[in-house]
């Protein structure tokens, strides 16, 4: 049906219906406003279709698959083989329960719902395109507008996506056979992720990083611990080297050809290339000029922390707006935009977002490092366990890595934590609660945790940070 030019009016259009999208409609709705959401592809944007959940969900097949075969050590004998069709039927399964979910939590909520793509006429209408042939647009005017058009991977030149060889991470998320060689370029985390996820499934894997290092954003003992097990699960790293460029092998594969700084040249057999370099904003095609909306030299909009943009009544969330990019951050911002439009005094508090890396083992971030507490003028004193002293930690076979916590010495408010071990990435949600809760050393030291748990060596990092550790010795 073609609607044509008849223009419809909502409260709140927003634009996306990922993580950072459907949030702020969901809430926007809830606030009792009338929310119209619109999105061109998939519910559940980057996040649920191609990222964080399907990401997450053959971290789990592959992990599953290499314990079973490598736990001996603990008297069991195994020799798993994978069907990758299987996992990949399973991942997309639940890919599909979470869109469908969302797509219901939408109309429950009472958000509209509109299919198509949104882009801004001026700065209080949008047209949206219907696709396919004869579908034809319609007209909406707002009085608030949230973008949450989240980011999509950056293609270096020379590597255009094409499934057949050079792989963006969907591609890789997507695929049901596991190359031998897999190249992957960028050491960062979703290059990481994968990388594990792959070595577990048996590829030989090949990263070039241009730095010197993986996970630049990390603390050098952090990042230590995840490419030492990297390598041990047969990862070979190339550092100071930039993919310059791909050919053809005489084997059927090809050769991913590589520079460094003073033009060295190198080369890798490898029969796919996972190109993994970070991700750039979606805002082409939206219009947001014709809506006055100027974008920074990277493409990202600019907010403040009320999520506003230069333009009145225009909020922009996730992605889209800039770091941190992360789901839950995209999330966050969006209920902030939602109250905002509502009149509520909501604002957004960057210092208790966590962060997690699902490599193998996992970090889990949040708040500041010592480093970066010494910077902002605290006098930071830091405690540590490492999980080679935790009972839990060695009846899970894994005991690599530590807790650390630090906090402020003369307050004993605590002020981040850095997790790299099992279970990172849940833990770190404690030192979250306790950085946004404004808790000190003694509240985390003094809170009795199930024994025996992981969770423990928080408490007891907490211990230590106060010289009263008693399973580790105080430093
Ligand atoms: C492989 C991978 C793994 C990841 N793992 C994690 C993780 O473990 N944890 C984590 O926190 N984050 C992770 N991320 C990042 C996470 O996916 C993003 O931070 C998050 O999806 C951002 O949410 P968003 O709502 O801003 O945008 P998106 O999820 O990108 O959603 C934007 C939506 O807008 C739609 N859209 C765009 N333009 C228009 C338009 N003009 N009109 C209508 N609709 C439009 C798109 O189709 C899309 O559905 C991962 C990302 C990748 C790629």
């Amino acid at each position: 049906m073609v609607v044509g030019d008849v223009t419809t009016g909502t409260e709140v259009l927003v634009i996306g219906a990922g993580p950072g999208g459907y949030v702020a409609a969901i809430r926007a709705a809830q606030e009792g406003l009338d929310t119209t959401l619109v999105e061109k592809d998939a519910y559940g944007g980057a996040c649920l279709n191609r990222g964080c959940i399907p990401s997450k969900a053959l971290i789990t097949g592959s992990g599953l698959a290499h314990e079973a075969g490598n736990a001996e050590f603990m008297g069991v004998h195994a020799d798993p083989a994978v069907d990758m069709g299987k996992m990949i039927e399973w991942k997309d399964g639940v890919v599909d329960r979470l869109t469908s979910g969302v797509e219901k939590l939408c109309k429950a909520n009472g958000v509209n719902l509109i299919e198509g793509e949104a882009s801004f006429v001026d700065e209080d209408t949008v047209r949206v395109a219907h696709g396919g042939e004869g579908q034809g647009s319609e007209t909406l005017s707002f009085e608030h507008a949230v973008i949450a058009t989240g980011s999509r991977p950056i293609q270096i030149p020379g590597f255009e996506f094409a499934e057949d060889h050079v792989w963006s991470s969907a591609d890789a998320l997507d695929a049901d056979t596991v190359p031998d060689r897999l190249g992957v370029v960028g050491g960062g985390y979703i290059g990481m992720e994968l990388a594990t996820t792959y070595a577990k499934l048996g590829a030989d894997v090949t990263v070039i990083e241009m730095l010197d290092d993986i996970l630049d954003p990390y603390e050098d003992d952090v990042k230590r611990i995840v490419r030492k097990r990297a390598e041990e699960l047969g990862v070979e790293f190339h550092f100071g080297e930039g993919a310059s460029e791909w050919s053809e092998a005489p084997d059927g594969g090809y050769l991913l050809h590589t520079e460094t700084e003073e033009g060295e040249e190198s080369s890798y057999g490898v029969d796919k290339i996972l190109v993994a370099v970070g991700r750039q904003p979606v805002t082409d095609g939206l219009g947001v000029g014709n809506a006055g909306i100027e974008t920074d030299d990277r493409g990202f909009v600019e907010t403040d922390d009320r999520t506003r943009t230069a333009v009145e009544g225009i909020h922009a969330v996730g992605d889209v707006a800039g770091d941190p990019m992360l789901a839950h951050a995209a999330s966050n911002e969006g209920i902030v935009a939602a109250e905002v439009i509502a009149g509520e005094p909501a604002a957004l508090d960057r210092q208790a977002v966590p962060a997690a890396v699902f490599t193998d083992p996992e970090i889990g971030t949040v708040g500041m490092t010592e480093a970066e507490a010494d910077d902002a003028g605290f006098d930071p004193v830091v405690g540590e366990m490492p999980f080679n002293a935790s009972g839990r930690a060695m009846t899970t076979g894994h005991t690599e890595g530590f807790v650390r916590i630090v906090a402020d010495d003369e307050t004993g408010f605590v002020l981040g934590g850095q997790i790299v071990g099992g279970e990172a990435s849940e833990l770190i949600a404690e030192v979250a609660l306790a950085v946004e809760m404004g808790a000190t050393l003694e509240d985390v030291a003094a809170t009795v945790h199930t024994h025996p748990t992981l969770a423990e060596a928080v408490m007891e990092a907490a211990e230590n940070a106060r010289g009263q550790a008693i399973h580790t010795l105080n430093r």
